[in-house]
């Protein structure tokens, strides 16, 4: 299923895409969060409602929030997950394998910077002028847990979304080398445009990611290529730590983000930016000039 938290006539619902159009499951779940915590037995009511239900909200007519628009606590972020992301990190073409981190880089990225597929990525220039895009793929977690075993990792997987780690540059270089600041400014951090199901996605090892700028090609890798793939970031991340149901995690950010390239490409207010997940959706966000000081 692709599950989507949505707005039409002016009411939040939760719902199912099929066919181009919203099943809306808002009776049976306030929010989505109510829905990841009913476990199997909820999924199965979404199902059973969307295959007897009928008509249904025109998907183009309504307009999509981030999944999860309110998570209830911090996203969780993956620093330098891929091999040739790592390498243009420090400028370097080459490296030695014992260079590579034995233990992935975690961070977060606050609340209040989720928007979803139809919101603008806000850009005020006081702030900064280094704003720079990052494709990733986006885990939400269903079954909660402590020190969840790598082997047993898929099973706490609700399912899969898209991301765009925006990232204010110079803002997330100048804090003692903690990136939530940089991280973590409003509308930093696009989700969307649904979850599909972790039962559509049976290797998520193997799923093409790609971001475009204006339509140009400016990320283009594998899943495949992570160095620490997602059951293992789970168990790490779980380790002694408890996860809960609803919790996101953003696996990391392929080669070929603005800051590393020759001359560095910012975005700037009118770009278009899109993600592009294999078998899980197309993240759209336009960068817009608004106010953030
Ligand atoms: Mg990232």
């Amino acid at each position: 299923m692709r599950l989507v938290t949505f707005e039409a006539g002016g009411r939040r619902s939760v719902g199912a895409v099929r066919e181009g159009r919203i099943v809306d499951l808002g009776d049976l779940f306030p929010s989505m969060l109510d829905l990841i915590a009913a476990g199997e037995e909820g999924l199965a009511a979404a199902r059973r409602r969307v295959e007897s239900a009928a008509g249904g909200h025109e998907l183009a007519g309504v307009r999509l929030l981030a999944p999860i628009p309110e998570p209830r606590r911090n996203v969780f972020c993956v620093g330098w997950n891929y091999r040739a992301h790592f390498l243009e990190g420090k400028g370097k073409r080459m490296m030695d394998k014992e260079e590579l981190p034995e233990f992935p880089a975690f961070f977060d990225k606050a609340t209040t910077a989720v928007i979803g597929p139809d919101d603008p990525i806000p850009f005020d220039s006081r702030l900064s002028t280094q704003l720079d895009y990052e494709a990733e793929l986006a885990v939400v977690i269903g079954r909660g847990g402590r020190s969840i075993r790598e082997a047993a990792a898929r099973v706490h997987i609700f399912g899969y979304t898209v991301a765009n780690d925006v990232s204010w540059r110079d803002l997330q270089r100048r804090h003692g080398g903690q990136w939530l600041k940089g991280k973590s400014i409003d509308g930093s951090c696009p989700l969307g445009p649904w979850i599909v199901t972790a039962d559509e996605i049976p290797d998520p090892q193997d799923l093409d990611i790609r971001l475009r700028v204006n339509g140009v090609l400016k990320q283009d890798s594998n899943t495949g290529y992570m160095i620490f793939p997602v059951d293992r970031l789970i168990a790490e991340l779980s380790l002694g730590m408890t996860l809960l149901p609803g919790d996101i995690l953003l696996t990391g950010t392929p080669e070929g983000v603005g800051f590393a390239r020759t001359p560095a490409e910012f975005l700037r207010p009118g770009d278009e930016v899109e993600v592009e997940v294999e078998g899980v959706g197309t993240l759209r966000n336009r960068v817009v000039e608004a106010p953030l000081v």
